[in-house]
């Protein structure tokens, strides 16, 4: 038995509509870089588009599912209701001018356990949230010239889930994955992962009178856990089973290996392994650049080409 508690979120994947306003936004707003253009593996015609740090480090890759047709999802409990990415405490006035430059709306600030909010929503209306912290967790910096690392975003603080009733996802936070409780603000319950890495927290935010969410462009499709290879997941997948979660048998999703469950609000969970990331099929400096496929779907890449729609950032200048 290796089990450890899990250390944070690995990743957050949400469905997008038009991908070059995707990539405007996350990569040119938000400062991440996009380390890995691939497609949908069980839809091809689709980009599967990750962002993260330099590298892609476990804790800061959001990644999406461009769908051109999908129409907007509406926020409601079952889901996650905000994805909050950490910035240095002193970074507040930076962010909220450059939000007003960029035309756009952010709330004016809160404070929530004791760190500064600001609220505000991607081009599909899916509501982030710049959380200051002091901890200052470790990413690997990518420079992309206009934000120094002094204001630039450090990964995920984490997410808030929207849920009917909060003990029965807690539960499953702290008996079975190692959460641990922080504490209580109102409706607003915070659980924290077992590490001092980025990524996480998880709130529960208890709105028993609020409809289900439903599904579409700016909604969180799920977010993953951190475990460190096929071993512990292992353990976690039997873990899991034994509690009476319905949970998937392992996929390959190239860059890691994932399993899938609901938790009893329906938030859909996912574990993923760490290994083999993101280096795995090109190097640091190359990450993202260019269309990566799976061994599986390689030999279809002309036809994928062909299907999946032109990035501005591949037109000549
Ligand atoms: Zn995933």
């Amino acid at each position: 038995m290796k089990r450890q508690p899990v250390q944070g979120l690995h990743h957050i994947t949400a469905v997008a509509s038009n991908p070059n306003k995707n990539i405007a936004f996350y990569q040119d707003v938000l400062g991440q870089r996009l380390v890995k253009r691939t497609v949908n593996f069980d839809d091809p015609k689709t980009y599967h588009l990750y962002y993260g740090d330099k590298v892609g480090s476990p804790g800061t890759i959001m990644t999406f599912f461009p769908w051109a047709h999908m129409r907007r999802g509406v926020r409601g409990v079952g889901e996650t209701g905000a994805t909050g990415y950490l910035i240095p405490p002193d970074a507040i006035p930076f962010w909220q001018e450059r939000l007003r430059n960029l035309n756009i709306e952010a709330s004016a600030p809160t404070t929530r356990f004791g760190e500064t909010v600001i609220s505000f929503a991607d081009p599909d209306g899916m509501p982030l949230e710049l959380i200051t912290d002091s901890d200052n967790s470790h990413i690997d910096y990518w420079d992309n010239g206009d934000i120094t690392t002094e204001h630039a975003v450090r990964g995920f603080q984490g997410v808030t889930l929207w849920v009917r009733n909060a003990e029965p996802t807690a539960h499953v936070l702290t008996e079975l994955l190692g959460f641990s409780f922080v504490g209580k603000e109102k409706n607003r319950s915070r659980y924290r992962g077992a590490s001092t890495a980025t990524g996480l927290y998880i709130d529960l935010l208890e709105l028993p009178k609020v409809n289900q969410g439903r599904f579409g462009a700016g909604s969180v499709h799920h977010i993953a856990f951190r475990t460190i290879d096929d071993d512990e997941q292992a353990e976690y997948l039997d873990r899991l089973r034994l509690a009476g979660l319905n949970v998937t048998p392992v996929q390959d999703r190239q860059y890691f290996h994932s399993i899938y469950f609901r938790e009893p609000n329906g938030v859909l969970f996912e574990i993923a392994t760490d290994a083999p990331g993101f280096l795995y099929d090109e190097p640091v400096d190359d990450l993202g650049k260019t269309l990566k496929l799976p061994s599986w779907l390689e030999p279809h890449r002309t036809e994928i080409e062909r299907l999946v729609p032109e990035l501005d950032m591949d037109k000549p200048v």
